[in-house]
């Protein structure tokens, strides 16, 4: 069977670094196994969705270069669901409630009062047909819950959490529809995980209850339940998950200049044993990926590192990539020279302003000035070529070390520091840099 993954975010939000990782995790397993990576909208609640969040969640994966094989949108399948309900409603796998929100809750602190387990008494299961028809004639209309099977145990081999076990009798029979006829979450993933062929669920933790009622669903509807697999949530420095993480949306990231290749590089491996290393493309990444490597810790996420791998990933992106990206008379050999320099790409500009100037003539002490004069003279005579030029002047001037190279780059650059001289002198070029020297 084709290794089939998808990423099902609810589109009531811009995508964040959590959902990013999960998004690319499920891309990577589907890459490796040659297999498909699905989006599935999760749009069934239509009063929190919105179609500007649908497309930035597009934009956002786009961007990332997670592309995916197929594209399903819950809103649209409500024929499929109803199909299906009405499969679990002749099976008994479904029965109507009419308890308000109030009502559960007193029996919830009833039950905790006495120091039970806060669990569905399943009342509306003795309901008579009379009882519902009056229910009916009094305008009251019923949600719907799961009928858990309480003598099945529910277990299933998590592959990155182990063994799970759940005893169904310490469950509440989960509410899958609402009053209104409306859906909620954990019932259409069922339904459609089994139509669109996923082999593989891998999400966060926060869904291992959810996927214990679930396992009970794919069985209700005949299927073979995937494999699941739960990550770790993310967590940011201070070892919590914090608000700023959840917040943290890919067009901050943007702004700030990191680059897709980058987050992909540390998203991929964070929470695994594995090390982030920014030289890795996708491919590598892809048939490196292993559910195994995972812990059980929580994964955390430091946007120091991110900018670290960032500045890993520019010092290799190849001109081709960033060239729409550059002033547009930088050239490659402008890119080559100022990329071990920059952690952004946007700082190349910069540079490139230092390369073609005007810059502001540095303060230098006299006893440089002669130098710099004599620097002039040599440069005249070996033109551009740094090693040439710092050789000959060596010799002359007797200087050697920072006396020799710092006041050059001050006054070529304008700068302390910055990229290997060899390489900007040839981009400034012969005239100016003699005016620089004299300046
Ligand atoms: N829409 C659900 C969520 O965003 C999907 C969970 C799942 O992967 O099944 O949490």
């Amino acid at each position: 069977m084709t290794v089939t993954t998808r990423f099902a975010p609810s589109p009531t939000g811009t995508l964040h670094v959590g959902n990013v990782r999960t998004a690319l995790h499920n891309w990577l397993l589907a890459r490796k196994h040659g297999g498909r990576f699905l989006l599935r909208i999760d749009d069934t609640d239509a009063e929190r969705s919105r179609e500007e969040h649908v497309a930035s969640i597009k934009a956002d994966l786009t961007w990332l270069g997670l592309h995916w094989d197929g594209e399903e949108r819950q809103s649209a399948r409500s024929e499929l669901y109803e199909r299906e309900f009405q499969k679990l409603i002749a099976a008994g796998r479904v029965y109507r409630c009419y308890e308000t929100a109030q009502e559960l809750d007193l029996k919830r602190k009833v039950l905790l009062g006495r120091g039970l387990p806060p669990i569905y008494d399943r009342a509306a299961l003795s309901l008579t047909e009379a009882d519902h028809a009056a229910k009916a004639a009094a305008g009251e209309a019923p949600h719907w819950r799961f009928l858990l099977d309480r003598d099945a145990a529910i277990e299933w081999s998590d592959a990155i959490r182990g063994l799970q076990h759940f005893d169904p009798a310490k469950m509440s029979d989960p509410v899958v529809r609402r009053g209104d006829g409306s859906w909620l979450y954990l019932l259409p993933s069922v339904i459609d995980d089994i139509a669109m062929g996923v082999t593989d669920v891998l999400r966060g933790e926060d869904h291992v209850s959810n996927t214990a009622a679930q396992v009970q669903m794919f069985k209700a509807l005949h299927a073979q339940p995937p494999r699941f697999a739960h990550e770790a949530l993310l967590v940011g420095t201070e070892g919590k998950l914090s608000k700023r993480l959840g917040s943290l949306g890919m067009g901050h990231l943007r702004d700030e200049g990191i680059e897709p290749e980058a987050l992909v590089a540390l998203l991929a491996r964070l929470g695994t044993s594995d090390p982030v290393d920014p030289a890795l493309g996708t491919e590598e990444l892809a048939a490196q990926f292993d559910l195994a490597h995972f812990g059980r810790a929580p994964a955390r996420f430091d946007e120091a590192e991110l900018h670290r791998v960032n500045a890993g990933v520019v010092h290799r992106l190849p001109y081709a990539r960033v060239a729409h990206l550059l002033p547009a008379a930088m050239g490659e050999a402008g890119w080559e020279a100022i990329r071990p320099n920059v952690e952004h790409i946007g700082e190349a500009a910069d540079w490139w302003e230092v390369i073609t100037g005007p810059i502001a003539p540095p303060a230098l002490p006299d006893e440089d000035k002669a130098f710099l004069a004599q620097a002039a003279t040599t440069l005249a005579r070996t033109g551009t070529d740094w090693a040439a030029l710092t050789m000959a002047l060596k010799e002359a001037s007797g200087r050697k070390g920072k006396a020799l190279f710092l006041p050059l780059r001050l006054a070529l650059t304008g700068r302390e520091h910055g990229p290997d001289m060899g390489a900007l002198l040839p981009l400034i070029g012969a005239e100016e840099a003699l005016r620089r020297l004299s300046a």
